[in-house]
């Protein structure tokens, strides 16, 4: 199976499809290409510290709730 790592990944306006090219879609050959790692941020993903702050932030407000 082919991957495509995201930096390279782009997906395509017109036919949806994600290919590795940031000039043409390898399937349908059209120029209107939306690069997936701006999109995503995984840059800010990739950091383990907290990756779901304000589920933590939900949690902790529940939790307050529950002991008052
Ligand atoms: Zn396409």
């Amino acid at each position: 199976m082919q991957h495509i790592p995201l930096t390279g990944a782009y997906l395509c306006q017109d036919c949806n499809s994600v290919g590795n090219s940031a000039m043409n879609c390898p399937a349908c050959a059209s120029t209107v290409l939306l690069g997936l790692a701006g999109v995503l941020n995984r840059e800010e993903a990739a950091d383990n510290q907290v990756k779901w702050p304000w589920i933590e932030a939900a949690a902790a407000q529940m939790w307050t709730e529950v002991a008052a």
